[in-house]
């Protein structure tokens, strides 16, 4: 039988906004020591758009962004919405896509307008044997605020790039400094380069960086740092998140994330802030006290 005690805390859990697979959970989250927080859409909003262009060829503005958009149309990757909807809010048509793929971590590829385009981050570039050199102070500027530099090449040649900056939610710098007060060791783990990722993390006080991970490196991650001797809560909100938050001693997902990352998680946070966190953890602590 559950012990009362935890049937009360499963409660005050709700009216908070925490929902609790399973009493279980609550002893695992009572001994959490490292939180791996994913950045897009769970530091932050996760709504990122449009804010900077660079051009490389005869490109203007509109045309980049009508070809970057062509493409993304078929991607459900909130990079991708982002290029979309800037393309919606210009009012500009949208071509026709063939011969679509997408690239978990990396980027898309097809023909649009007969032209061959690649959209995605330097690794795929650099995968595809494209030229981004040349580039760099425009990545580095871009990154430098926060925003996520997307790389569009046409026919084998760097087009453009386009910034893309999802804002921190509001409360993620107190949820973070709360759970550092805590006592626990903060990480942010995210497939975004490290310059963009260092430029928020620098915002939020976390000094604990993996970045340029790829979908399945996330998982990875987390069982390195359980070979460590860790004890971890993993907070995540994609498709990207799910190994990791079934892997972690406790999975955390944000009441906006994906279906399977909820599936994959033993919390679910109904109140869009990380102090659920904070929350979570605090009174699995207290609840287990009652027991003993
Ligand atoms: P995360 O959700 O942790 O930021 P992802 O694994 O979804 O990471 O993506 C990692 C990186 O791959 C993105 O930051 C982006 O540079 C690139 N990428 C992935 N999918 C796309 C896409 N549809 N369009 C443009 N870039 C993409
Ligand atoms: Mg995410």
């Amino acid at each position: 039988a559950t012990p009362m005690s935890v049937t009360v805390g499963v409660g005050r859990a709700a009216e908070l906004g925490i929902l609790i697979k399973d009493a279980e959970a609550m002893q695992q989250a009572a001994g959490i020591d490292t939180v791996v927080l994913d950045k897009t859409g769970t530091l932050t909003e996760g709504k990122p758009q449009v804010v900077d262009y660079k051009i490389y060829n005869t490109l203007t503005r509109e045309q980049l962004v009508q070809l970057a958009a062509s493409l993304e149309q078929s991607s459900e990757h909130p990079l991708a919405n982002a290029i979309v909807q800037s393309a919606q809010q210009q009012q500009l048509d949208l071509y026709p896509h063939s011969d679509f793929m997408t690239y978990s971590g990396l980027g898309v590829s097809g023909t649009v307008d007969q032209q061959q385009l690649l959209l995605g981050n330097a690794k795929f570039m650099n995968q595809n044997n494209i030229k981004i050199t040349h580039a760099e102070t425009d990545f580095d500027f871009i990154a430098n605020q926060g925003a996520t530099p997307v790389y569009l090449a046409q026919n084998g040649l760097l087009a453009g790039i386009i910034g893309i900056s999802d804002p921190l939610r509001k409360d993620s710098f107190s949820a973070v400094k709360r759970m550092q007060k805590m006592g626990l060791n903060v990480v942010m783990l995210t497939g975004d380069s490290i310059k963009t990722a260092q430029v928020i993390a620098a915002k939020l006080g976390i000094t604990d960086v993996v970045a340029d991970v790829l979908p399945d490196g996330k998982a990875a991650q987390i069982t390195l740092l359980q070979q460590q001797g860790k004890r971890v809560a993993m907070v995540g909100d994609g498709i990207n998140d799910a190994p990791a938050l079934a892997l972690a001693e406790v999975g955390i997902a944000m009441g906006s994330g994906t279906d399977v990352a909820i599936e994959s998680a033993q919390f679910t946070l109904m109140r869009h802030s990380l102090h659920g966190v904070a929350d979570a953890l605090e009174l699995s602590k207290a609840t287990l006290r009652n027991i003993k």
